[in-house]
C-alpha cells in the first residue's frame, strides 16, 4: 500500500544510542520515500526513565507526583529532538513535538494519567506539508496545563491514541523482539513467532507478564479497533499483527503459554463461613490499593473455611500489614504466605468452542509430576498456580502438549 498513514512507535531499546537513532531514521526515510504519511512516537533513550527516577530517589523517597512528571517527561523530549535531527541530516523533512504541543489532553492523575482527548491539529497540518511528524510518547497535559505522564510503557498508549485519532491504516510498535511468541523464547527453545493474534489474547498475555506492550494501550486499541503490528526495529521481518478475532483463530486451541513468577499466595485459615466475611476482607485490601488476582474459597467444615488469594509479590509486605488487622477483625485462626509460587497460563480464543482443554493442561502438568495449587479460568485462559521452581518445566510441557512447537 502506498499513501497510507502509518503511526510508528519506537521503544527505548530502539533508540538507546545515536547509532540506533540513525538506524531508526533510515527506516523512517524508506517508508517516507515509498509515499506514506508517517507519524512517529518515540520513547526515552534506553533506560533513561529508570535513571531519572533513580535521581529523584537520591533526593527524596517521597517526591511529589507533579514534579516526578516534570522530571520523567524530559526523557522523551530528548529523543524526539535527536530523531528529528537525524532525519534532517539524511534529507528528510521532519518536525518534533511534545505531547502537550499536539494536544494530548489527559486527566489530572499525575504519573498514571488517562488520555481524555487528542486534538492532533498540528500533526495534521504538518503532515499536509509533507513532513514526518515526531511526537514525544508517554506525556500529555491536563486541564490545568500541567504536564502529566501516562504510566510506565505509556508511549504505546500515545501511539495508539494518535493512530485512533488520525484513523491510521496501521500502528507499528517497534521493539527489540521480532513479535509475540507462543512462549518466552528464553524458556522454550522452539517457541514460534505468531503471525497474528487477537486483541483479547494479547491482553491476556500482556497481563501475564509478556511485556511487549503496555496492557492499557492494548485495551484502547481493542476498543477502537486500531490495527497493531508488533515488530523489531533491528530487522525487516514481519512481526505479529494484532487484530479482531476472526473465525480461523478459533481453530487453534492455544495461542500462547506464559508464566508469571511475580505473585505471592495468601491463605487465611479457619474464617467463619457466613455472609459478609469475604466482602470485609477484600474491601480492606482494596482500600490499600492492593491488586488481588486469583481467589479461591474452600468448602466449609463445621462453619469454617480457608480462603486463598494471590497478590503481586511486590505488594506482599503491604498485604501482610493489612492482613494482620483483618485476621483479628474476622476472628480467623491465622494467615500463611507463600511467595515461592508461579502462575502458568494457556491462552487461546479456540477454548471458547473446544472442550477438554483444561483436562489436557492438567494432564500435561501431571505427566511432569507438577502439583497444582490453585486453578482459575476465563473464557480464553486457564491458569494454574504451581511451585515456582517448576515454572519453566511447566511452560515447556504445556508448549509441546498443545503442539505449539509445530505451528
Ligand atoms: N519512557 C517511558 C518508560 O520507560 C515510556 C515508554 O517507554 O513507553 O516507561
Ligand atoms: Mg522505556
Amino acid at each position: 500500500m502506498t499513501n497510507s498513514l502509518i503511526v510508528q512507535k519506537y521503544g527505548g531499546s530502539s533508540v538507546a544510542n545515536t547509532d540506533r537513532i540513525k538506524n531508526v531514521a533510515n527506516r523512517i526515510a524508506r517508508y517516507k520515500k515509498q509515499g506514506h504519511k508517517i507519524v512517529v512516537v518515540v520513547s526515552a533513550l534506553g533506560d533513561t526513565t529508570d535513571e531519572l527516577l533513580e535521581l529523584a530517589g537520591r533526593i527524596t523517597d517521597k517526591p511529589s507526583n507533579r514534579e516526578l512528571d516534570m522530571l520523567i517527561s524530559t526523557g522523551e523530549q530528548v529523543s524526539v529532538a535527536l530523531l528529528a535531527m537525524a532525519l534532517h541530516k539524511i534529507g528528510i523533512d521532519a518536525i518534533s513535538f511534545t505531547g502537550p504541543q499536539v494536544g494530548i489532553i489527559t486527566d489530572c492523575s499525575h504519573t498514571k494519567a488517562k488520555i481524555l482527548k487528542v486534538s492532533a491539529d498540528r500533526i495534521r497540518g504538518q503532515l499536509k506539508k509533507g513532513k514526518v511528524v515526531i511526537v514525544a510518547g508517554f506525556q500529555g497535559m491536563n486541564s490545568e496545563q500541567e504536564i502529566t505522564t501516562l504510566g510506565r510503557g505509556g508511549s504505546d498508549l500515545t501511539a495508539v491514541a494518535i493512530a485512533k485519532t488520525l484513523n491510521a491504516d496501521m500502528c507499528e510498535i517497534y521493539t527489540d523482539v521480532e513479535g509475540v511468541y507462543t512462549a518466552d523464547p528464553r524458556v522454550v527453545k522452539d517457541a514460534k513467532k505468531l503471525s497474528v493474534i487477537s486483541y483479547e489474547e494479547m491482553l491476556e498475555l500482556a497481563s501475564l507478564g509478556a511485556q511487549v506492550m503496555q496492557a492499557r494501550s492494548i485495551e484502547v486499541a481493542k476498543k477502537y479497533s486500531v490495527p497493531l503490528h508488533i515488530r523489531s526495529s533491528f530487522t525487516d521481518k514481519e512481526g505479529t499483527i494484532i487484530s479482531k478475532e476472526v473465525k480461523a483463530m478459533e481453530e487453534v486451541l492455544v495461542s500462547g503459554v506464559a508464566a508469571n513468577k511475580g505473585e505471592a499466595k495468601v491463605t487465611i485459615c479457619d474464617v467463619s463461613d457466613k455472609p459478609g466475611i469475604a466482602a470485609k476482607i477484600f474491601t480492606d485490601i482494596a482500600k490499600h490499593d492492593i491488586n488481588v488476582d486469583m481467589i479461591i474459597q474452600n468448602i466449609s467444615r463445621k462453619g469454617y473455611t480457608d480462603l486463598s488469594f494471590t497478590v503481586p509479590a511486590a505488594e506482599l509486605n503491604k498485604t501482610k500489614d493489612v492482613m494482620a488487622k483483618i485476621v483479628n477483625a474476622v476472628k480467623a485462626k491465622g494467615v500463611v504466605y507463600n511467595n515461592e509460587i508461579a502462575k502458568v497460563s494457556i491462552v487461546g480464543v479456540g477454548m471458547k468452542t473446544h472442550s477438554g482443554v483444561a483436562a489436557k493442561m492438567f494432564g500435561a502438568l501431571a505427566s511432569k509430576k507438577i502439583n497444582i495449587d490453585m486453578i482459575s479460568t476465563s473464557e480464553i485462559k486457564i491458569s494454574c498456580v504451581i511451585n515456582k521452581k517448576y515454572a519453566d518445566k511447566a511452560v515447556q510441557a504445556l508448549h509441546s502438549a498443545f503442539g505449539l512447537n509445530k505451528r
